[in-house]
């Protein structure tokens, strides 16, 4: 049962905004900005059926994901920039996000994936909160860069049924170098043990779509084995081997990084191999793989349908 005044006290952040471990104390109600450039209001880009996400979450009939303005890491090589380093979109309130969030399920999508929500969680959970007063059953999955403020994710219990995670790095300066974040393995974890603590380790699913728990993504990076390493090492001594990982090898170089000395290429498949085969010697089962392919995957939200 979510309690009354959890959206109240999501709400007041927006006051002095701590919603992210940037902690910008401004206040966004006043049209203050933080890092996040965002105002105390919904900026979505576009809702669809995304068949693109793990098979628990895209099942048969695609994730209901929301892509939101803006983002609260800004890694200079996002592979959603587009719409993640400038805040414009579609200005909505609570009850008309409400509505795109129950036009997903009449669509038949398995679940609602907001995409980055952690700055504008406080009017999302409202949104859900209202969205589920009028009928909504789906799961609702929190799909978030792992830069996540613990004190802000345990005020989402009972409210989040997936948690879906990245976490990009277990060495710190390759977060500050990439996402000019010195605290982010400190942080990812905290947040990632309260996420396991509300919703548990194992991923519980029925007909082959997922209903509750945790994947945790890592996106393998160029040359940077170490960094990759360190998550799974991290992730065995401070939680458990059996929270479900999602490998990806699709990092492609955007045009902001064509040219960076390491981020100007894709990975190879022995360098995902090589991640792959660290994870399964320390003991992760629950592994989702990916082929490492040439083809060029990045979205382009241009398009009416980005990944099409
Ligand atoms: S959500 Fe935005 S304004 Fe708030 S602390 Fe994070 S970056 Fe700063």
């Amino acid at each position: 049962m979510v309690l009354p005044n959890q959206i109240a006290l999501l709400k007041n952040i927006f006051k002095d905004c701590v919603l992210c471990p940037r902690r910008c104390h401004v206040d966004r109600t006043q049209g203050e900005l933080g890092y996040c450039r965002l105002p105390a209001k919904i900026m979505m880009d576009c809702a669809l059926a995304h068949h693109g996400e793990e098979p628990p979450l895209s099942g048969t009939r695609g994730a209901g994901t929301i892509f939101f303005s803006s983002c609260n890491l800004g890694c200079i090589y996002c592979q959603n920039y587009q719409i993640s380093h400038c805040t414009y979109g579609q200005e909505l309130d609570s009850l008309a996000l409400a509505r795109v969030m129950l036009d997903l399920e009449k669509r038949g999508c398995h679940n609602v994936e907001p995409v980055t929500p952690t700055p504008q969680t406080p009017l999302i959970m409202e949104a859900l909160i209202l969205a589920r007063e009028q009928g909504l059953i789906i799961p609702f999955v929190y799909n978030c860069g792992g830069y996540e403020n613990p004190q802000i994710i345990k005020l989402l219990d009972k409210m989040v049924d997936i948690y879906l995670p990245d976490f990009k790095y277990g060495v710190a300066e390759d977060g500050a170098a990439f996402s000019a974040v010195s605290d982010y393995p400190l942080y990812a974890l905290d947040s990632l043990k309260e996420m396991v603590h509300q919703v548990g380790a194992e991923l519980e699913m029925e007909n082959e779509v997922a209903k509750r728990g945790v994947i945790v993504r890592h996106l393998v990076l160029p040359g940077k084995l170490e960094n990759s390493r360190t998550v799974f090492r991290l992730i065995k001594k401070e939680i458990s081997t059996s929270v479900a990982i999602s490998l990806m090898s699709q990092y492609t170089p955007t045009l902001k990084v064509q040219n960076h000395p390491l981020l100007g290429r894709r990975i190879t498949a022995s360098e995902y191999q090589q991640v792959l085969d660290f994870a399964l010697d320390l003991g992760f089962e629950n592994l989702f793989i990916q082929e490492v392919s040439e083809e060029n995957l990045l979205p382009d939200f241009d398009r009416e349908n980005p990944f099409k």
